[in-house]
């Protein structure tokens, strides 16, 4: 919500929410580099968080970051927007801090990367992208033991919300989300979509699960799990770089979709 004005008069809370609202759809003229929309990556893991670890070793963090970085050069050079990430190296970046950095910067979108892994012990079998949007219920119990693995790390941060009274910001919050939600849930089928043929897909590849860094209220997100690094040949692939930009290239389209056509002139 930062940057909205909130204007002291006395008008009735549903009233002002919606002008709050429509404030927020009507995006300002993209005049310059400045004015494209910010693309937030988000390379998941990091530092003393390795993520997932893969049947022959490999560590989740090292596996997100090349292809975050791959993914951002791919839309830096097809100049529809602007590209940051919430990590560039190997450090710990809390689930929180994440989720910070897309409301302040006021990210158009936030795509987190990762790459999943079954718990030692159970089937290497399973293999294939998917992609997730946030839910309060998970789809099923494979969904919700991810999730739960991916929010191990932190707990969410707190709302900031402007200062009006509680009965607005509840308003607010409740047209705030269903805006996002409905951007969430297009940005991760053009996602689905594009890597649909490209790359293998887990079955029911479109999923939801209670995943922290997706619960930026003002914010569309989606979490892309690149592949289980508990599968060996998901794994082989993911260490590849050809393969990973095969990803980047087919995440590239989903964003491209996400963003339309909006250039410089
Ligand atoms: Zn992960």
């Amino acid at each position: 919500m930062a940057g909205l004005a909130i204007t002291p008069v006395a008008i009735t809370p549903e009233a002002e929410a919606q002008t709050l609202a429509a404030q927020r759809r009507r995006a300002p003229p993209a005049r310059d580099v400045a004015r494209l929309p910010l693309v937030l990556l988000d390379p998941g893991h990091g530092g003393t968080d390795p993520g997932a670890i893969g049947t022959n070793g490999t560590q989740e963090k090292r596996i997100t970051l090349p292809l975050a970085f791959e993914l951002k050069r791919m839309l830096e050079v097809g100049g529809r927007c602007r590209v940051a990430m919430t990590r560039t190296s190997d450090v710990f970046v809390p689930l929180a801090r994440r989720v910070e950095i897309a409301r302040t910067r006021e990210a158009a979108l936030l795509l987190s990367i990762h790459a999943d892994a079954m718990p030692a012990g159970q089937s290497h079998s399973l293999r294939g992208a998917s992609v997730y949007t946030v839910s309060e219920t998970a789809t099923d119990s494979l969904a919700a033991a991810l999730a739960r693995r991916e929010n191990q790390a932190d707990q969410a941060g707190g709302l900031r919300l402007p200062s009006v009274s509680p009965e607005v910001q509840r308003i607010l919050l409740s047209l705030m989300r269903q805006e996002t939600r409905a951007g969430s849930e297009r940005l991760a089928r053009l996602a689905v979509n594009a890597l649909d043929g490209e790359v293998a897909l887990l079955n029911q590849p479109l999923r939801r699960a209670q995943f922290v860094v997706l619960k930026a209220p003002d914010v569309p997100a989606a979490l892309v799990e690149c592949g289980f690094l508990s599968n060996p040949q998901d794994e082989a692939l993911l260490r590849r770089a050809d393969h990973r930009a095969k990803v980047a290239a087919a995440l590239t389209e989903a964003v491209h979709g996400f963003i339309g056509r909006r250039s410089l002139a």
